[in-house]
């Protein structure tokens, strides 16, 4: 074999309690889809020939030095607690350290049932393997810390959803994939060595500078602050903000039933799941805030004096709201070209987003619009974006380089939810030429590609994808 990983695996290291080791479950005609060379050049993987990449990133071939495991985690989904969840349908084959000296996990995804699977059958379905490899490819190129997406195998195997779909297998890329359910599942079974031996794992690994575990919780806290308020810049609603797809490393994981939002609305779902809105694009930062509070408890279980513990967290549970909106206010502001702060800034973009909900206006393309002076147009009454124009061109004055600074904020390409529907349904009849547009022009999203401004178009009311199920 010549595509080879040079693998160190560190999560393989830890005691047995954190993961159950096995090799994926061999497909029946394993077909490479994809293939991100870029990636691999990045993480010092020699790529090989197609069909060594099929037998490898299908799991019909445990590369030499991989370890395969499942891990082990809980979490809250939607709010209820499930005392079990783990990797159900993923296998970590091991860890590589990249060019850069970051520590990356490789993740098959769809590989196969594992202990952890409950009911399901530990496989994925093509649509969402390549609805994940775009996305976060594309977020990847957005400038958003992200998992990123190495391969995509079909297997050659239907499986079973709605009706029979052609499987497929992702192999994904992260930092790591430590969760704050990694940490619930421990402290819940009162097995408080694993979670000090997880929290300095994990301070090892993303946060050395931090002090323990309070320290952990503080760099976390800022990372999750820092992920909603990029999201929120470009209307990204991740859909599952469950505390098992809230990843310690502050990267965007689990491209389930997301989506980037085309008519803003600040209560826009696009979850087919998540009927009370409680992931809904405007609530993302109450539940980060949320989801770093069930981190806090978890990390409790190890202070000495818990009531000191409790005041101490909860301050820094509560003062993420500040860093969050801090972090917000700065995004939008370059969105609208500005490198000054001004006490009315936030009153200012509030009155535009308002304006925009109440016109039906496009969210990317508004923003997208303002550096050329075309914003007015997105609005179904473009009088109600003319009065609040006026106060921002006085606000621009003395500005240093508006333009400059919105092109760099509001991209012109997103993976629009309707081109993701076309682009699945052509694949799935064995077209991957829209797959491939797509992963083109994504790669470049703040760049003008006049060929392709039928991908800034928002759909039309038959294109609508009104629901995105989940990922499974
Ligand atoms: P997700 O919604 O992808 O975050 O998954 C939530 C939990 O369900 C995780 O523990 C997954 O491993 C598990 N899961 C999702 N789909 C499947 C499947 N097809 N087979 C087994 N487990 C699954
Ligand atoms: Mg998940």
């Amino acid at each position: 074999m010549t595509l080879h990983l040079p693998f160190d695996n560190s999560y393989a290291r830890l005691p047995g309690v954190f993961y159950a080791r096995l090799d994926p479950t061999p497909v029946k005609a394993p077909g490479l889809l994809a293939f991100n060379t870029a990636l691999a050049a990045e993480l010092g993987v020699s790529p090989g020939e197609a069909l060594e990449q099929a037998q490898v990133f299908s799991g019909n071939a445990v590369p030499e030095g991989a370890e395969p495991l499942a891990q082990l985690y809980a979490g809250h989904q939607f709010g209820n607690w499930n005392p079990q969840l783990g990797d159900g349908r993923a296998i970590l084959l091991g860890e590589v350290v990249d060019g850069q000296g970051r520590r990356r996990d490789v993740q098959l995804k769809g590989s196969g049932p594992t202990p952890f699977s409950r009911n399901g059958d530990g496989r994925a379905w093509l649509g969402p393997v390549l609805r994940e490899y775009v996305v976060s490819e594309a977020m990847h190129a957005l400038g958003i810390p992200t998992t990123r997406a190495l391969a995509a195998v079909a297997t050659g195997e239907e499986i079973r959803r709605e009706t029979w779909l052609p499987g497929a297998v992702l192999t994904r890329v992260a930092a790591s994939h430590i969760r704050v359910g990694t940490f619930q599942v421990f402290a819940a079974r009162g097995q408080k060595d694993a979670v000090q031996r997880l929290t300095h794992y994990t301070i090892d690994r993303h946060y050395p500078e931090a002090d323990g575990p309070r320290g952990l919780l503080v760099a976390v806290a800022r990372a999750q602050a820092e992920l909603v308020a990029a999201w929120m810049s470009v209307g990204f609603i991740h859909g599952v903000m469950n505390t098992d797809n809230c990843a310690l490393s502050g990267e965007t994981i689990d491209y389930g039933p997301c989506a980037f939002l085309d008519r803003f609305h600040p209560m826009r779902v696009y979850s087919s799941i998540d009927r009370m809105g409680r992931y809904a694009y405007g609530n993302q930062p109450n539940i980060a805030v949320w989801n770093v509070a069930q981190l806090a408890t978890a990390l409790i279980t190890l202070a000495d004096d818990q009531d000191a513990a409790v005041e101490e967290y909860t301050q820094i549970v509560q003062g993420m709201g500040e860093t969050l909106r801090a972090a917000w206010l700065r995004r939008f502001r370059a969105k609208l070209g500005l490198s000054r702060e001004e006490p009315g800034d936030a009153a200012l973009i509030g009155d535009l987003m308002d304006r925009m909900a109440e016109n039906q206006a496009d969210f990317t393309n508004t923003f997208r619009a303002l550096a050329t002076g075309a914003a007015r147009d997105q609005f179904l009454d473009p009088a109600a974006f003319d009065e609040w124009e006026a106060g921002w061109r006085r606000r621009l004055e003395g500005e240093p380089d508006p333009e400059v600074v919105m092109r760099a904020a509001n991209p012109a390409f997103i993976p629009r939810n309707h081109r993701m529907e076309e682009m699945i349904a052509a694949a799935v009849a064995g077209d991957m030429a829209p797959f491939e547009r797509l992963m083109s022009v994504l790669a470049r999203p703040y760049e003008d590609q006049s060929e392709a401004a039928d991908l800034m178009r928002p759909p039309t009311e038959d294109e609508e994808v009104p629901a995105t199920f989940c990922g499974t």
